[in-house]
């Protein structure tokens, strides 16, 4: 079962929260026990499960993304991304998940984000269960 999902960033950089239409999906399909795929089909973008708690999380991991990895002159790709290609790979595009009593198991702080690293654009994912697990 694979599901397509849209996301529209807003900025060049950004962490968007994708649990609740991750969880209502689920919630539609009625499957209770498994495992789930997260993939980004993009190569500037990215997926990771951080603190959804406190935004100023999001706001530093995207600063300190920017300090591992800033634009540099001496990159070589001509459409002048490069840094966002490799914060891309770095975190990269997919996240396993655990499917438990019909909802994404994960921690009290956490949630899934969608990491935008050359927006704004319109931008997909998919979740993936794979076939058999019973509802
Ligand atoms: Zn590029």
């Amino acid at each position: 079962m694979i599901k397509k999902f849209e996301v529209r960033t807003r900025r060049q950089q950004e962490l968007i929260d994708i649990t609740p239409q991750i969880q209502q999906w689920l919630a539609q399909t009625g499957i209770r026990q498994g495992t789930l795929l997260i993939f980004v089909p993009h190569t500037t973008a990215a997926v990771t499960i951080n603190e959804n708690a406190d935004p100023d999380v999001a706001t530093d991991m995207l600063g300190d993304f920017e300090r591992l990895v800033p634009d540099s002159p001496s990159f070589r790709h001509s459409e002048g991304n490069s840094a966002a290609h490799i914060k891309s790979s770095l975190i990269g595009v997919s996240e396993n998940l655990i499917i438990n009593q019909g909802a994404l198991l994960l921690g009290t702080w956490q949630s899934i984000y969608f990491c935008e690293f050359d927006g704004p654009r319109s931008r997909t994912f998919y979740a993936s269960i794979p076939s058999g697990h019973n509802p």
